[in-house]
């Protein structure tokens, strides 16, 4: 037994999570919406995380935080 890598379910679940949140949301930098944005966590406390998502479209990267916790569960970009 020699995993390289541990996966993490929980950290897995704070990236669906901001991606779910993103999803619908318009690039700030080309108006696009974030779709199939790339997520990068970046800092994850108990209830908020923040992520670097990269815009699939044209490539602008944003720091975004979502609060699973807060009731519509929703994600701001900053
Ligand atoms: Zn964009």
């Amino acid at each position: 037994m020699s995993g390289e890598r541990a996966a993490n379910p929980g950290l897995e679940l704070a990236v669906s999570v901001i991606r779910d949140g993103a999803r619908d949301q318009p690039c700030p930098a080309c108006g696009d919406r974030l779709g199939d944005c790339r997520v990068e966590l970046r800092d994850v406390e108990l209830d908020r995380l923040s992520a670097e998502i990269s815009c699939a479209a044209c490539g602008a990267s944003h720091l975004i935080t979502a609060s699973p916790a807060s009731e519509d569960g929703s994600a701001s970009i900053q």
